[in-house]
């Protein structure tokens, strides 16, 4: 794929104790998509050994990622280090030349990304009302919407509904 020839591994010319495959790869490189949400500020760093064995080939090493990230709830940027990614793969049965990892390195490396970016587990997000973000400080508007929230009346007709889940639902 494109110009990086890192991930293609010459299976011939591997020595028995196989060999480091150690280098920086670009999102591009990798064919990682980047938008506002997700992107990488820096070359993602793998450090993997690939080893010939009998009948086929194993790569085994991981990936150092940083990510930079908009907050779903803020809507801030932050940037953030992946806990490391294990790169661990066979090929049994392998017969080419030329082992190309990139697919599977992509793929271990998409799989860890945030399903959720959040800049902080407790972050408060912006007031839905007047946009300030909560982080910063409390807006106005906020404290009267927690005071008088809709759940409010919400537990109101469970409490006439069924009289059992009363205790619970008055908390
Ligand atoms: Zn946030
Ligand atoms: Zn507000």
């Amino acid at each position: 794929m494109k110009k990086q020839t890192l991930l293609q591994i010459q299976v011939k010319n591997l020595p028995e104790d196989g060999m480091p495959v150690h280098g920086g790869l670009t999102a591009a490189d990798l064919d990682i998509p980047e938008d506002d949400r997700t992107c990488l500020p820096e070359p993602i760093l793998l450090e993997l050994h690939v080893t010939p064995v009998v009948g086929g080939v194993v790569s085994a090493g991981r990936a150092e990622v940083k990510i930079r990230c908009r907050c779903d709830r803020c809507l801030g940027y932050f940037t953030s280090e992946l806990p490391p990614v294990r790169l661990d793969h066979q090929y049994p049965g392998f017969q080419g030349d030329v082992l190309d990892l990139t697919e599977d390195v992509r793929d271990d490396i998409l799989l860890a990304f945030p399903s959720r970016c959040l800049c902080r587990a407790e972050c408060k997000g912006l007031c839905p009302d007047c946009g300030q973000n909560l982080n910063a400080r409390e807006c106005d508007c906020r404290s009267e919407a927690s005071d008088e929230s809709p759940w409010a009346g919400l537990d109101k007709i469970r409490l006439h509904d069924g009289g059992e889940a009363s205790e619970e639902a008055e908390k």
